[in-house]
């Protein structure tokens, strides 16, 4: 049986975990790459390194550029937020009629921007509790073993390939309430991450800061409910204090990214929370300065705020 290949957009952290589990286990992946020279690079290394458990296996995982003239069928977007409707809206002409488009972005607001961009495919979205990082060029190591929520808010219908993920050791659940889960994760970031990067602390440090923190939840909830999302607001200051003992030790994502001079997704997060608070006409007094805060943090360290 001819397989529907696997179109991988972004070899970072995400892409490449995906990329080297679906193609070990024998299904068609290619990688697209930003451009020539970053794909010279690649065939320099001669393929994916993955690292898991110590150990690390080159994957030689077929590449090529945006320039390809290949229809895409199935495409798994592993880029930042911040870069993902651009990059679609690229790949447009190449998506076939009917095609599907995997969104790997944390936050909120890409997902709509990619669908809206590109209305001839069937946009599914993603939230991961999966971690990889980054260890070298093409180089990433598995840091810790999550799960993967998919759904399409649109159209409840499991598409028929996620055996595939489960045969290739990628554990997933299909869900009609994706969006809930992407709420709740989003709601879990504003809670902890900003603080983090405030503070310049470990998830852990935030247990000194209590009534910050329980504040801050309480807004959330009181958005989420607003929003249309009550489930995703049920018992959220119990699960913020459970994440930041369980994490205790860690670094948010956030405060990796500012502590490497990175651009941060605040816009799809933070961000993307205080925009809906507006349009509903929401006064969220913390939830909102503590995004003018992060703000100005962000924009002092020379960093985009957006
Ligand atoms: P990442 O390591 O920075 O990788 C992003 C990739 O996108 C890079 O390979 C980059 O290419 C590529 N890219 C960006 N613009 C491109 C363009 N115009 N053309 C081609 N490639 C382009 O990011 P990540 O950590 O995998 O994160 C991806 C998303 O998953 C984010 O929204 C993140 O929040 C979410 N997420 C990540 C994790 C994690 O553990 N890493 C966990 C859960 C969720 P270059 O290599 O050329 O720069």
């Amino acid at each position: 049986m001819q397989r529907t290949p696997w179109h991988i957009l972004g070899a970072g952290s995400l892409g490449t975990l995906w990329a080297c589990r679906l193609a070990r286990q024998g299904l068609p992946v290619t990688l697209i790459l930003r451009d020539a020279a970053r794909l010279a690079s690649y065939e320099t290394a001669g393929g994916l390194t993955l690292t898991e458990q110590g150990t690390g296996h080159l994957y030689p995982v077929p590449a090529e550029t945006f320039d390809s003239q290949v229809p895409i069928k199935r495409l798994l977007l592993a880029c930042k937020a911040y870069d993902a409707e651009q990059v679609v809206t690229r790949l447009a002409p190449r998506l076939a009629e009917g095609a599907e488009v995997i969104l790997l972005q944390n936050g909120l607001g890409s997902q709509d921007a990619v669908a809206a961009a590109v209305p001839h495919a069937r946009c599914i979205f993603a939230s991961s509790t999966e971690g990889a990082f980054r260890s070298g060029d093409w180089q990433v190591t598995f840091a810790g073993h999550g799960f993967t929520w998919l759904g399409d808010p649109a159209n409840p219908v499991q598409p028929y390939w996620l055996n595939e993920l489960t045969d290739s050791g990628i554990p997933h659940q299909w869900t009609a309430d994706i969006l809930t889960r992407l709420w709740r994760k989003l709601a879990l970031n504003c809670a902890i991450n900003p603080l983090t990067v405030l503070h310049d602390c470990r998830n852990g440090d935030l247990q000194q800061h209590p009534a910050q923190v329980a504040t801050l939840c309480a807004e959330l909830a009181e958005l989420l409910e607003h929003c249309g999302q009550p489930e995703a607001a049920v018992n959220l200051l119990e699960e913020v204090q459970r994440v930041i003992q369980a994490t205790a030790a860690n670094f948010s994502s956030m405060h990796q990214d500012v502590a490497r001079g990175q651009r941060t997704e605040i816009s799809y997060l933070l961000g993307y929370a205080c925009a809906a608070a507006d349009r509903h006409c929401r006064s969220l007094p913390h939830l909102q300065r503590l995004h003018r805060q992060l703000v100005q943090h962000l924009q002092a360290l020379g960093l985009p705020s957006t």
